[in-house]
């Protein structure tokens, strides 16, 4: 079946996405060639983006992360459009994403689990209070509360630190409900998230990506290119 006979045959898709989805709205990922981890810092990108490391080495964090992660000028592309398509046509159940960027929500998408948080959250690490994605951007150095003076942190998952256990569970519930999940963008290297898709027990598993994943030899449908292009062409 091509992925337009799934898509119509499915009424309760589920999209599985990482960092390929937001590539062709200019923010790069992390092991394609150009990126991030494949650009050369002090440091690697998994240490600065650690627990350990925001802790101990704040002012480095925020340097690495106004630069690198936040992405003010970024706007959703053809994937992210789609799949609000599809979500308002009834089709699509659930966008879970791996990315932080929140892109889905600005195309429209309602029903998104950010298993890694979001880049547009941020609160104070003594009083509790939020802050905007401008207040860390247009900071100096580290980030402090305006009203405790203590760290702000952004609400995103950093390594060694676990995932909030509500998006788990309202991802896994969607997963294993789905008849049809579109598996993109992603290496599938990032554990436990990569781990959520073996919840799906539906008809269509279904896999974009540009390079080869893991999981390629369990879908009943792998496309290997870019998930903006494929989906554009999906008539909803
Ligand atoms: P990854 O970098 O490990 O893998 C990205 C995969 O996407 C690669 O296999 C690559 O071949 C593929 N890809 C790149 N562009 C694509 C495109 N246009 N179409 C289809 N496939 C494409 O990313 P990951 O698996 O999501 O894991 C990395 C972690 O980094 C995630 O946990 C995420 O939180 C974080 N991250 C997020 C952002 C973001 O929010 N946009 C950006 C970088 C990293
Ligand atoms: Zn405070």
């Amino acid at each position: 079946m091509t992925l337009q006979e799934i898509i119509d045959a499915s009424n309760d898709i589920v999209f599985f996405g990482g960092a390929g989805v937001s590539t062709e709205s200019g923010i790069p990922d992390f092991r394609s060639v150009d990126g991030l981890y494949n650009q050369k810092y002090d440091y690697p990108p998994e240490e600065i983006l650690s627990h350990t490391f925001f802790v101990n080495n704040t002012a480095e964090f925020y340097k690495f992360y106004r630069d690198k992660m936040l992405c003010p000028n970024a706007k959703p592309n053809a994937a992210h459009y789609k799949l609000a398509q599809l979500e308002k046509a009834g089709k699509l159940k659930a966008v879970i994403t791996q990315n932080i960027d929140g892109l889905h929500q600005a195309a429209g998408s309602n029903n998104v689990y950010e298993l890694h948080g979001s880049t547009l959250r941020n609160y104070c690490t003594g009083c509790g209070k939020s802050f905007s994605f401008e207040y860390i951007l247009n900071s100096d150095g580290i980030p402090l509360c305006d009203e405790c003076s203590s760290v702000i942190k952004p609400d995103v998952v950093l390594y060694e630190e676990a995932l909030d256990s509500d998006t788990i569970k309202g991802a896994v519930n969607a997963i294993s409900n789905a008849d049809c999940l579109i598996v993109a963008g992603t290496s599938l290297t990032v554990y436990p998230a990569a781990g959520f898709i073996r919840y799906f027990n539906g008809k269509h598993f279904v896999l974009i990506n540009m390079a080869e994943t893991p999981m390629d030899n369990s879908a009943d449908l792998v496309i290997h290119g870019k998930v903006g292009e494929v989906l554009s062409k999906i008539n909803v």
